[in-house]
């Protein structure tokens, strides 16, 4: 752990309030420039008394705009200081956890996982395009059917086939004969640059693809390809739970990842992550946004810094090994649920690491599924799957009421 330590109340408060005071501040500054101030004083005051002991919520009234990437070039000067504590937070995420070398990585807190994707997605077919004159035909998406639909929403507003991986319905591994069969026939139709993206918890099932299992069937084939990481469910469980992983930026062949802070993390709305290898972000360069100081390398625009803020006082406040802690209480829940089940031999799929557990729908009343608010594969009668998500408020005794639901329906 380089950046990474668990920091005291005291102490995170004069961080961010240093920050702050870094920052334009629009109570007494003069700042004639900027479409932006501190929230509406008549409905956020900047002077309630709690707010002095509580730096993410000053943030949020003081509303500092983050506009562009901070990793990379100079930056809007108003908001320094709580831009640092945005590279702080992706220091934390892609080096001490995802194992990037210092300052290798470029990258911003987006809108959101869905964001984070797309941004990848932009940016290899910009890097093919630009960089080996691809045309756009000759670039496809591989991925597999468990995939988010962020990327086929992706596909869609970037005009990019994607190619579907079909997965075995117990293990929801990759298919790989059909893998290669694919790329095979993908080939012959003319596509020469491939957009592989792995899954780091898929959001249904939490399994993970192994991402050898694209690199080697591509390399096998000569196909260029960049490969991503949607991390946005297991991205801040997977590599704790699994310490061995190599599910990160130590692989030369991952380029990117995404990770959501506001699924496991628990932060505000508006967290998702996404990092990148240097040297690819350049080729998603609005040259048009002149008004923006440094450049603007994002797909959104105007952000708000203290989503930054509210994601550096989570980690802070946990430190490596308390997250690591809160992490293994989930496991825990997650082995004592499947324990459960087991005694009662209801099938269900769990991915050894994750805190999912997707049970197959024959074993769920419908009844069940409403009480306990399990969310199906699908909503409608075809639907084989429901899923119990092991979050921070998901305790023992509520999953106890569950299996005991369950053994009144199997006795009835
Ligand atoms: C939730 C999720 C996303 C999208 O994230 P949003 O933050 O909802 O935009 C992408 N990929 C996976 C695997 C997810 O679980």
């Amino acid at each position: 752990m380089i950046y990474w330590k668990k920091l005291s109340q005291e102490e995170r408060k004069e961080r961010i309030q240093s920050a702050l005071k870094e920052n334009v501040n629009f109570s007494n500054d003069a700042s004639l420039g900027y479409p932006a101030s501190k929230l509406d004083g008549k409905v956020f005051y900047d002077d309630a008394p709690f707010l002095k002991d509580a730096p993410t919520l000053q943030t949020y009234v003081a509303n500092p705009n983050h506009i562009g990437c901070h990793t990379l070039g100079t930056s809007e000067s108003a908001f320094k200081g709580t831009q640092e504590i945005e590279r702080e937070v992706l220091n934390v995420i892609a080096v001490d956890i995802f194992k990037a070398q210092p300052n290798s990585i470029d990258g911003y807190i987006s809108p959101g996982g869905t964001e984070a994707n797309i941004q990848a997605i932009w940016m290899y077919r910009n890097f093919f395009m630009y960089q080996k004159k691809a045309k756009l035909d000759e670039i496809a998406i591989l991925t597999s059917e468990d995939t988010h639909y962020s990327i086929p929403k992706g596909a869609n507003l970037l005009m990019l086939d994607l190619i579907k991986i079909p997965v075995a319905f117990e293990n929801r591994e990759i298919d790989k004969i059909a893998l290669e069969n694919e790329i095979i026939k993908a080939k012959q139709n003319g596509k020469k640059y491939f957009i592989a993206i792995a899954n780091m918890g898929t959001t249904m099932f939490g399994s993970v693809d192994n991402p050898d299992d694209y690199t080697s069937v591509l390399e096998k084939h000569n196909a260029e390809y960049k490969l991503h990481i949607d991390g946005a469910y297991g991205g801040f469980v997977y590599p704790f739970s699994n310490q061995k992983s190599t599910m990160n930026f130590s692989n030369p062949k991952i380029s990117s990842i995404t990770i959501d802070a506001h699924k496991m993390l628990q932060s505000p709305y508006g967290t998702g992550v996404f990092v990148c290898r240097k040297g690819l972000i350049e080729n998603v360069l609005t040259k048009e946004a002149q008004y923006v100081e440094g450049m603007d390398l994002t797909l959104c625009g105007s952000r708000s810094g203290a989503n930054a803020v509210a994601v550096w006082m989570i980690l802070f406040t946990y430190g490596p090994f308390g997250w690591f802690e809160k992490v293994s209480i989930l496991q825990m829940r997650t082995q004592f649920l499947c324990h459960e089940l087991d005694e009662l031999n209801i099938q269900y799929f769990r991915e050894p690491f994750m805190n999912i557990v997707t049970i197959h729908s024959q074993y769920i009343s419908e009844e069940i599924a409403k009480k306990y608010d399990l969310v199906p594969e699908q909503h409608n009668q075809d639907n084989k799957w429901y899923k119990v998500v092991l979050m921070d408020h998901v305790e023992v005794q509520h999953l106890t009421s569950f299996i005991n639901d369950l053994k009144t329906m199997i006795h009835a």
